[in-house]
This record gives C-alpha cells, structure tokens and sequence, in this order.
C-alpha cells in the first residue's frame, strides 16, 4: 500500500462553525476575560493601599502641624508668664531702691512734707520748696485743709493714726477710696 496525500483546503468560516473550534475560543475568551477582572482587582487593592499611605501621610503631617502650634502656644505663654514674673521682680526691685533712696535725713532744700510710703515715718516729699516750707502741691493740699498738712511735717513728731488723704473723696464711682486710717509700720498698737 502506497501512501496518499491529501490536499485539503478549509476556509476560515468553516473552522469557526466548528462547534469544538467555537467552544475552544469561548474558552480562551473567558479566561482571557477573568484574567482582566483579577487584574482589576489587583490593581484596586493596591490603589486603596497606596491611598491609606497617602492619608496616614497626610495625617501625620497634620498632627505634626498640630502639634507644633500647640507647642508654639505653650511656649509663648510660658514666656508672656515669665516676661510678667520678670517684670514685677524688676518693680518690686525698683520700687524698693525708691524706698531705700527715699528713707532717711532730713533735706532743708526738699518741701517739709511727710509722704505716704508704705507705712515708713520719715519720707520727705522730694520737690524743692516753693516759698514757704512745702513745695507747691502740698502747699495746695495743705491750704485746703486749714493750713495743716494731715501727714505732719517731715522734722515734726508723725501724728499717729492720720485719717485721709482729706483732699480725696471717701466714695468714689460707688467704690471706697484709699481715704482710710493709716498705721505706720512701727505704730504702737
Ligand atoms: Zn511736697
């Protein structure tokens, strides 16, 4: 037996009416298909991570921000805080050198009138005497009041317990006024 070759030609519509043929290709399709849809996913998933980064980024970066304000906030009013300790420490020392340099001997040339320092006896008033023995203001005061200065004169005994100033109101816009007995430091009790 020899053997025999044929020749056959398909056409290409053919092969494709082939039912086996046409279920191959189905096949392929939908694999090919559900490949896409898990990609898709895939790429979802990755996505929504990347985006979780962003955001946690983001948030850190806020809360950062946030916190440097707050910190920022803490620290200025720890400062204004110290800025105003600073300051009274820096008045109560300048009022207490006033205090100092204001105390003690008596000054011909200064207006004879006893100040109120705190309870101190021996302030003298410290303008220049105008004329007479006070200087001009407490000449004023002094006029108002008969002639008497209610705090004495500086080289005079102190009168103990003055009530005044009496050139102030006792009451005023509905509150007392500093118009009180007064006790020296070092009053007898
Ligand atoms: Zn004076």
């Amino acid at each position: 037996m020899s053997a025999i070759t044929f020749n056959v030609t398909f056409s290409v519509k053919d092969i494709l009416r082939d039912p086996r043929i046409r279920k191959a290709l189905r096949d392929r399709e939908d694999a090919h298909l559900k490949n896409i849809d898990w990609l898709d996913e895939d790429l979802a998933e990755k996505r929504h991570l990347e985006n979780i980064a962003w955001l946690d980024e983001d948030l850190t970066e806020k809360r950062h921000l946030e916190n440097i304000a707050w910190l920022d906030e803490d620290l200025t009013e720890k400062r204004h805080l110290e800025n105003i300790q600073l300051l009274d420490e820096d008045l109560a020392e300048k009022y207490q050198m006033k205090k100092d340099e204001r105390r003690g001997g008596y000054d011909e040339q200064k207006c004879d009138a006893r100040i109120w320092l705190d309870g101190l006896d021996n302030v003298q008033c410290s303008f220049n005497k105008k004329g007479g023995c006070f200087c001009k203001r407490h000449q004023n005061l002094s006029d108002k009041n008969s002639g008497v200065w209610w705090l004495g004169k500086i080289n005079k005994p102190r009168p103990e317990n003055p009530y005044g100033p009496p050139h102030l109101p006792e009451m005023r816009n509905g509150k007392r006024t500093h118009v009180r007995i007064h006790k020296w430091i070092n009053s007898k009790p």
